[in-house]
């Protein structure tokens, strides 16, 4: 049979089977208390409980955020439910209480410190209207939690059950409590009634003193003759006892009651008036309920419990730990001691307070009682029970004189100070005058590890929550003050109090009244002329004029310290006690979002109101996703709108993960502010030790809708002229904008942010796009009206087009056909209408891991749950696409086409009558998914009898990209007028082609598709911008140009790409032209960064050759020029200003002219790089052109082998597109590789495949024509050959990091900049370190392919000063293990629109994950090439790698092995869709047998193919042949 060990274990499950929800209150979400490890165990198992009909709600609070609140909605709702905490939220929680008590409501508390508990915890909430009940062993903790709930259940009151845990550390197990036992007792017809039961009430709080008073009288035995109960106290068995519960008034009547009565109820009134439940009343409720107990387990409870010799002339009464230790000693006595045939008592049922039970419970030879009160904190004179006790004694009649009573303090006793302790009670009890309030035991208790709970629940700072903390660092240093530090040590005071508001606020003011009387002093002194020598007289007056400007007066400080510390006199050695008031400090109160709710609140408004000045930094860690289930009750108040609204104070709404800079500013301004200043900061996470990945994105849903705007706001800014008002962010929520408005300051934010007009304010609530659906609906009804024929309605759910594409050619021809065609994405339609539809036909993509695309999630959620669709005459069907190949493993294959097959079934079973079977199309078919299209469309006419209709006009040809491209008037297009186009952050669908060719790219931000879709707004777009820089080589002010278009236009980040360039991301549109004009003013272009053109030509890095690099790098640019195309568009359309016409072309009479490219451009893009042998660094095999560099005898460059043919990008699963290597055409000497680079081109140019972008590439073509072939042509056009190639040998494909000195004597640093990815964090102000440096640095910077930096050219007499700059910048730092420095990682999420995995943002991590076992084998400075992107399209190059993860669906990867080491093979599959954990199961033993089993200098590459883990791939077109998991066509 199951037992249990612990009481925490034991009420939990006591609590989980009798509660509907239950509010787990803890230190931190990451750390479990005694109670939330069985409940989440509970809850997790989804384990059934013997009230709720669903799984009970386990709520998890912090103990800090005023944990009571959460308990309002659930009772209001009718919910049983019941709290288990610690004892120290009750004092705090006494508002609550009040109110609580008059529900069902069971609080299970667990004393602190446990051990030596202050019970001074309980009796402080004694009046608030609870019953308490008072356990003291593991079977009693089980047994009155059950008492708890069924008396909370049958006398519709609050119950709060206490113990102290430790003691029943050394209890024996215990069985279960029998659910039929728990069922019985619960009483489940009270149980329906309560859940059954609603309360409209909505205030939280009872008016002080007048509950309580209230309940006080009933509890005093008043209510017995109205209640009509019989209160009979000879009745004491289970049958005969009368359970008031089940009389006539029941709690349910008395619920509705209070609901009814709630309407009138005001604010100064008491809003519940309960039907009467006297003391008595409880007293035989309880008695019933251990009668029950009693019957089935023979366990006994009384409200009192005596235990001793039943004539005993002395009793004990205890109120405090242990009561085991006692009647062990009482029972040892010898007739000798003091405490021989003394009885103890105990109380279990402590309130109501049950004089006639107490007295029953006392032998009548009683003459003395020792109370023993375990209260820490005494407020009055006489402990509370001991006056309970003296007022229960003198007011019966049973005693013939009543027994004296005398009070003790008791400390805490153990084993081995019991007997001493009782010899000095009971000495003390027997004396002539005994006397009072005698303390005994250890007051200070106990210095082993039972405090160590009280430690658990002190407060500590989560880890998260340092990255404000070191941003307050970083910006004040030593400057920084926190009054309120939690790591402070305040004697006596708890870390909950020395964090409050209240008491930082007064150790601040204390701090600086301590230092302005400093100041007087040094005044007082200068007059005094009391030094030795003139000068500090002259340096302090100096400081005392400044000494309230905290810049100057920290300059002139470690000057005025200098000069005192030379005068010698007593005056100076006096002020030199206090030399650390000459700094003016940075003073901050640190609080969370336990300040936003009522309790901590009222301490921020203390604050504010005194005027001081005092900055306040508040954490909000609320995540975005929950502050909708956030209750009503448990809604923050928004500190920083009272703050505004006050008027004196300044405001600033920052977040880390949004913006680092403006965190910065906002903490800058908010200490230079004179007064009172709020910080309010957000970093959401649901538990301490959240991944920053989620962090990250909740703070992006967070920020961009408008619920945690970014702004500053500067009451006396207007002073100066300029707005109070800041908004940092794009959208504001509505609270806010009301408060801008009657300020008057919305309108200049308006003036300000046209752009945002339309969409500044956040409109919660998806009746938004409620609405828009119905809209979008009529006004396609109203369109259709005036038509003849059928109506048909075509609903797609469309991944990358192909669905909506179809979807709308069949609306085409259905209109043709005289059918009344409506075409809709499957979300945008009111579902509801689907009952009355006629015909009605899905088109169904597949996404992801068989899922429903983004367009048709809510449409299936919808039909697959509806419980009351009728289809009944509805006439459907569907088409389907999908990738029969895409899962290769056979217990994945029935993902192929499911979301239409999964919809073609639910249709079929809501009545829906079938017009033609479902159609499939999958792309390995010849014709991909058209084949199955083609098959199946005429049968569709068929069925509806419009098979052979004569006459149908030809339809218009699909568009494709080269349509568009000689449509656009050489990259033209409209791009203009989409940028000038306002109501919409997009631009259209052809005009994103045209844009490529800009070097820009249309995205949205895929962390906020969701959201923003539920909110009906359109997705978060914004433009990547990729700059083209030959090789990768940047000058120092180019550098600080790129850091600030990345900071006042872009996403705050810059990325360093795989193509040597810089890249910026987040830049919405109306800042990209200024984006496109600031790059140009830094003399670098975008034009042909991206497009079907030639693209930026790379070229290796080279610190250590200067010389020759600077050949290269001459090669690559002159390659790079040479082959850029003509069109005046870009300077046009990006450059020009509205007045600068002259140049104009666009509608002029002069036409463009592209002499290489023409107007159709390349068939694809075109890559070409250059590597410098050894080094294989920008992957020469991966490009269509790649050039290795050849060096004369005169160790000059000389010329070029050259490859052509490489490629990466690739689709999963279909065998027709796969990455390929370059193949060698042959050598050519540097004056002339320009033009063989033109002549390669123009080859592809011709002979590229125009109709199927999958098979564009260069590496197709040649693999069609065959190289021989190609090389001729290329050779004819060109008029010269290609000679031999020449010999080389590279030796590896990654960087070399660290200092280098080349062959000139200058020095280079190659830095490791992870994943490219260059931003301010709060651990590593990366950017702006490399910022300093770019201000001070002579040389130029490298970027490497590999997306590393390298700090190139520096003197020797420079050398010193930059390693100092490194080293401050924690730039300097290159030890990080080889893995992690030949790793790579593509964007991908959140911007990259065709990212089906995370890259960048999770590289890092898995590295992390395998570093172990790299240490644990001896592998820490071994290189391992491992390469990850979020799409087959490999942008970071994965199949040269030794190991790659190409992402497949969200969390899914297919792994790749056995690419050679210098870039030099490609690899293969070697597992399909897998997660991490199998990536990790698979590497890890991998890692350590290739420590174990690789021969001298063997590769990793190379070692999984000799081991025979994988097939060796020596053409791109074996790729696909020989995988590790092989394919099945079997289709589950
Ligand atoms: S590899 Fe794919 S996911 Fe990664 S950046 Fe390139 S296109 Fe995007």
């Amino acid at each position: 049979m199951a037992s249990v060990q612990s009481a925490g274990e034991a009420v939990a499950r006591i609590a989980y089977l009798s509660s509907d929800t239950i509010i787990s209150v803890q230190a931190s979400l990451s750390k479990d208390s005694e109670f939330s490890s069985s409940l989440r165990q509970y809850a997790g198992n989804k384990a059934s409980s013997l009230v709720c009909k669903d799984v009970p709600d386990v709520q998890s609070v912090r103990h800090n955020t005023d944990p009571l609140l959460s308990v309002f909605k659930p009772v209001r709702h009718g919910r049983l439910t019941s709290v288990t905490t610690s004892s120290s939220i009750l004092v705090r929680s006494i508002p609550h209480l009040y109110k609580l008590a008059q529900y069902p409501v069971v609080i299970h508390v667990s004393l602190l410190p446990t051990g030596y508990p202050d019970y001074g915890d309980i009796t402080s909430i004694r009046n608030t209207g609870f019953t308490f009940l008072h356990s003291n062993s593991l079977q009693e903790a089980q047994d009155l939690a059950l008492t708890a709930h069924a008396l909370a259940i049958r006398s519709g009151k609050g119950v709060i059950h206490f113990f102290d845990a430790a003691n029943s550390n050394n209890d024996q197990p215990i069985t279960h409590e029998s659910r039929e036992l728990v069922l019985s007792v619960l009483n489940a017809d009270l149980v329906r009634q309560h859940q059954a039961t609603r309360s409209e009430e909505t205030t939280l709080y009872v008016s002080e003193g007048k509950g309580a008073s209230s309940t006080l009288g009933r509890e005093l035995g008043d209510g017995n003759a109205e209640s009509g109960i019989d209160t009979s106290p000879t009745r004491g068995t289970h049958d005969d006892t009368r359970d008031p519960s089940t009389a006539s008034s029941s709690s349910s009547d008395r619920r509705n009651s209070s609901s009814a009565e709630s309407a009138a109820e005001s604010a100064t009134t008491i809003s519940t008036e309960p039907k009467p439940v006297s003391s008595e009343d409880i007293y035989y409720i309880c008695s019933s309920i251990w009668s029950q107990i009693r019957t089935t387990t023979g366990r006994s409870y009384s409200a009192f419990h005596y235990t001793g010799p039943p004539n005993a002339e002395a009793a004990l009464f205890l109120f405090g730990s242990d009561p085991g230790l006692f009647s062990q000693e009482f029972d040892d006595a010898s007739s000798s001691d003091f405490y021989s045939r003394v009885g103890l008592i105990t109380p279990t049922l402590y309130r109501p307070w049950l004089t006639e039970r107490l007295v029953e419970s006392l032998p009548k030879s009683v003459k003395k009682i020792a109370v023993l009160e375990q209260i820490r904190r005494k407020t009055t004179k006489w402990g509370p029970l001991l006056l309970d006790l003296l007022m229960s004694v003198k007011s019966s009649s049973e005693f013939e004189k009543a027994p004296l009573i005398v009070g003790y303090q008791l400390g805490f006793i153990e084993y081995s100070t019991i007997t001493q302790a009782l010899s000095g009670i009971f000495q003390n009890l027997s004396s002539a005058s005994p006397i009072q309030n005698l303390e005994v035991g250890s007051h200070d208790g106990p210095t082993t590890s039972l405090a160590r709970s009280q430690k658990d629940f002190d407060l500590s700072q989560p880890a998260l929550e340092n990255a404000y903390m070191k941003i307050l660092d970083q910006i004040f240093g030593e400057r920084l003050y926190i009054a309120n530090a939690l790591k402070a040590s305040n004697t006596g005071v708890s870390s909950t109090i020395s964090s409050s508001p209240e008491y930082g606020f007064g150790s601040l003011v204390a701090r600086k009244q301590h230092r302005r009387r400093f100041v007087g002093e040094v005044q007082s002194a200068v007059k005094g002329r009391e030094f030795i020598t003139e000068i500090p007289q002259k340096w302090l007056s100096q400081w005392a004029l400044v000494a309230d400007k905290a810049e100057e007066a920290n300059k002139a400080a470690p000057e005025v310290i200098a000069r005192l510390s030379t005068d010698g006199s007593p005056a100076a050695s006096a002020l030199l006690r206090s030399k650390g008031l000459f700094f003016s400090e940075s003073q901050w109160l640190v609080g969370s979002d336990a300040w936003s709710y009522d309790i901590g609140n009222s301490g921020v408004h203390h604050v504010i109101a005194s005027g001081e000045n005092v900055n306040m930094l508040i954490i909000d860690s609320t995540p975005y996703s929950d502050r909708a289930a956030q209750d009503a009750a448990r809604r923050k108040k928004d500190i920083g709108l009272y703050a505004m609204n006050y008027g004196n104070a300044y405001v600033a709404s920052v977040a880390v993960y949004s913006s680092y800079t403006q965190v910065l500013q906002a903490m800058i301004e908010a200490e230079a502010y004179d007064g009172p200043s709020v910080v309010m900061a957000y970093l959401p996470y649901n538990k301490e030790n959240d991944n920053p990945l989620t962090v990250l994105q909740e703070t992006k849903k967070a920020v961009d809708l408008g619920y945690w705007p970014l702004y500053r706001w500067d009451p006396k800014a207007e002073e100066k002229g300029e707005e109070c008002f800041k908004l940092d962010s794009e959208r504001i929520k509505q609270e806010l904008q009301k408060f801008l408005e009657r300020d008057n300051h919305m309108s200049q934010l308006m003036k300000r942010h046209p752009e945002f007009h339309a969409n500044l304010s956040e409109s919660y609530g998806s009746e938004v796009r409620q609405v828009q659906k119905r809209k979008a609906k009529d006004a396609y009804e109203a369109l259709l009206e005036g038509l003849q024929g059928a109506p048909m309605t075509i609903l797609f759910a469309s991944d990358n087009g192909n669905a909506e594409n179809l979807a709308k050619r069949l609306g085409s021809r259905g209109k043709a056909r005289g059918l009344k065609t409506m075409v809709m994405a499957m979300d945008d339609y009111p579902i509801e209408d689907l009952g009355n539809e006629e015909n009605l036909v899905c088109i169904a993509a597949t996404a992801g891991q068989g899922e429903f695309p983004q367009n048709g999630r809510n449409f299936w959620d919808g039909v697959k749950n509806s419980t009351d669709l009728d289809l009944a005459n509805v006439k459907f069907t569907v088409f389907a696409l999908g990738d029969s190949h895409y899962w290769p493993r056979k217990e994945d294959k029935h993902y192929y086409n499911k979301p239409g097959k999964d919809l073609f079934t639910r249709l079929t079973d809501l009545g829906g009558k079938e017009i033609v079977g479902i159609g499939l199309g999958d792309d390995q078919e010849p014709d991909g998914y058209q084949t199955g299209y083609s098959e199946w469309e005429p049968k569709l006419w068929d069925a509806l009898g419009l098979g052979n209709i004569e006459g149908i006009p030809d339809e218009p040809p699909p568009i494709t990209n080269e349509d568009i491209k000689i449509g656009s008037n050489f990259l033209r297009g409209t791009i203009v007028e989409g940028l000038n186009d306002p109501s919409t952050g997009a631009i259209s669908a052809a005009d994103q082609q045209l844009t490529k060719f800009h070097g820009t790219y249309m995205q949205d931000d895929r962390d906020l598709r969701d959201e923003r879709k539920a909110q009906g707004l359109e997705p978060a777009y914004a433009f990547m911008i990729r700059c083209r820089l030959s090789a990768g080589v940047a000058t120092p002010d180019q550098w600080i140009q790129m850091d600030a278009i990345s900071t006042n236009l872009g996403n705050e980040t810059i990325k360093l790409t795989t193509r040597q360039t810089f890249q910026f991301h987040g830049v919405v549109k109306g800042k990209l032209k200024p984006a496109m004009q600031a790059i140009n003013q830094a003399l670098m272009t975008t034009i042909a960064a991206c497009g079907d053109v030639n693209r930026n030509v790379m070229c290796s890095s080279l610190p250590e050759q200067s010389e020759l690099h600077g050949e290269a790098h001459a090669a690559a640019k002159r390659i790079s020029d040479h082959l850029l195309p003509s069109t005046n568009a870009y300077h046009e359309i990006w450059l020009q200003d509205e007045n600068d016409k002259k140049t104009q072309v666009a509608g002029d009479a002069v036409q463009d002219f592209e002499p290489l490219y023409g107007p159709t451009y390349l068939p694809r893009k075109f890559k070409i790089t250059i590597a410098v042998p050894p080094h294989n660094d920008t992957d020469v095999y991966a490009h269509d052109i790649g050039l290795i560099a050849i060096k004369g005898e005169d160790g000059k460059l000389q010329g070029f082998n050259v490859l052509a043919g490489g490629g990466m990008g690739a689709t999963h699963n279909m065998k027709k597109t796969y990455p390929q290597i370059g193949r060698m055409l042959g050598y050519c000497d540097k004056d002339n590789i320009h033009i063989a680079c033109e002549k390669i081109m123009l080859v592809q140019k011709d002979n590229g495949d125009r109709k199927n972008r999958k098979q564009a590439r260069l590496k197709y073509t040649i693999d069609r024509m065959g190289l021989d072939v190609f090389r001729s042509n290329v050779e004819e056009l060109w008029g010269q050959t290609f000679s031999e190639p020449k010999p080389f040998h590279f030796d590896s494909n990654i960087d070399t990091f660290g200092w280098l000195k080349d062959e000139r004597g200058m020095n280079h640093f190659t830095m490791f900049i992870e994943n490219g990815r260059v931003e301010d964090t709060a651990d590593f102000p990366m950017k702006t370190g490399l910022r300093e440096i770019a201000k001070v640095h002579k040389g130029e910077f490298r970027l490497t392919g590999n997306q590393h930096l390298v700090l190139s050219n520096v003197a020797d007499e420079d050398l010193d000063a930059m390693k100092d700059l490194l080293k401050k910048h924690k730039l300097d730092n290159t030890n990080f293990s080889g893995l992690r420095l030949s790793s790579s990682a593509c964007v991908a999420f959140p911007t990259c629109g065709l990212a089906m995995a995370e890259s960048e943002r999770y590289l890092p991590e898995l590295i992390t994950k395998l570093e172990g076992v790299i240490e644990e084998s001896g592998m820490r400075q071994d290189s391992i090439v491992m390469r990850m992107t979020g799409c087959p399209n490999g942008c970071a190059r994965p199949w040269l790698a030794e190991v790659a993860f190409v992402g497949k669906a969200f969390g899914a990867y297919n792994m790749y092995l056995g690419g050679g080491y210098h870039g030099n093979r490609l690899n293969k599959l070697y597992r399909s869709s897998i997660k991490e954990e199998e990536i990790l199961e698979i590497m890890k033993p991998l890692l350590k047998r290739y420590a174990l089993e690789r021969n001298e200098g063997e590769r990793f590459g190379d070692f999984v193919i000799r081991i025979g883990m994988i097939k060796a791939t020596r053409d791109g077109r074996d790729f696909h042949d020989d995988t590790a998991e092989v394919e099945s066509d079997d289709e589950a």
